[in-house]
């Protein structure tokens, strides 16, 4: 695999970043998954605009421009021939050459690095056939979701209780409200209506979240955004999540009760097809 750290294009083996950088230190970075369909990027755009965002928010300089963004992300996708699969980004505020925790001065420049993961059948994942399970879990992660910081810790820990559990992935919840899932946007479908809880900082704005609830709107389907709970989408006709590297996805088990009939709903399949559709019409 040929893979990109700032400026260069090396095989991995050979991709070195330093013991000192403040991504690895303190987490102080940032990252962006981009899927790749028939080895073109899907919502470029949207994923440079939010990058762009949670650098401004944190005070970090951009490592490069956006069209430079998008020429890297071109030559992997050339020299590693890559036709389905993800594009991932990090940008850290670099190498100040010691451990301190107050920011470094403009001379310490970001580092970034970026990789793909090729994944032949992405958009054809079986699982959107037969749907997930999720459980519930606090969401006790910091109050700043909207930023996308490498701090996984939690949503590791979460996925991993959710494997104990039988189940595929977690649902956090805060103040009785489910919040987002570990690495993805929540929905349920009840009476023909798409909840789905509303931005603010204490979720991460989903790039498929925007597109999936533009086009929903666009097939004259009700959306409703505002927090839901647990117990509404153990109840509701159908549930699903949205991520750029699962696309819309069917959630049939909420901590351990079925959904709806328990199979993955027609609202789910639709915005699946019509994500996938024009999503791939519009890839670059
Ligand atoms: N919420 C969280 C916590 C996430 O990690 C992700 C995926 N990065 C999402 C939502 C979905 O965002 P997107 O559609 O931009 O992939």
């Amino acid at each position: 695999r040929i893979v990109h750290v700032n400026g260069d294009y090396l095989p991995e083996e050979d991709a070195k970043v330093s013991i000192f950088d403040r991504g690895f230190l303190m987490s102080d970075a940032v990252y962006e998954v981009t899927s790749v369909l028939g080895g073109k990027l899907i919502d470029f755009a949207g994923h440079a605009t939010r990058l762009a965002r949670s650098l401004r928010e944190l005070d970090m300089a951009a490592p490069c421009s956006e069209d430079e963004l998008l020429a890297i992300h071109r030559e992997l996708i050339a020299r590693n021939d890559l036709d389905e699969g993800l594009i991932y980004l990090q940008v850290s505020r670099g190498n100040p050459g010691d451990r301190d925790f107050a920011f470094p001065g403009p001379e310490v420049k970001p580092t970034l690095v970026l990789f793909t993961q090729a994944k032949p059948g992405l958009a054809d994942n079986p699982a959107a056939k037969v749907g997930i399970k999720v459980i519930s879990i606090d969401d006790i992660r910091w109050g700043r979701r909207d930023i996308k910081t490498v701090q996984l810790l939690y949503p590791s820990m979460g996925k991993m209780m959710a494997k104990k559990a039988g189940a595929d992935d977690a649902w956090l919840v805060e103040d009785g409200f489910v919040t987002e899932g570990t690495s993805n946007n929540a929905y349920i479908v009840k009476g023909g209506r798409i909840i789905t809880r509303n931005l603010g900082t204490d979720i991460l704005h989903g790039i498929t979240r925007a597109a999936v609830l533009r086009f929903a709107r666009e097939a004259q389907m009700e959306v409703e955004e505002r927090p839901f709970t647990i117990e509404e989408a153990k109840a509701a006709d159908e549930a699903f999540f949205t991520s750029a590297s699962a696309f819309v996805m069917p959630v049939v088990e909420v901590d351990g009760a079925k959904v709806g009939a328990g199979t993955p709903g027609p609202v789910a399949a639709r915005l699946r097809e019509i994500y996938l559709d024009e999503s791939r019409k519009a890839a670059i």
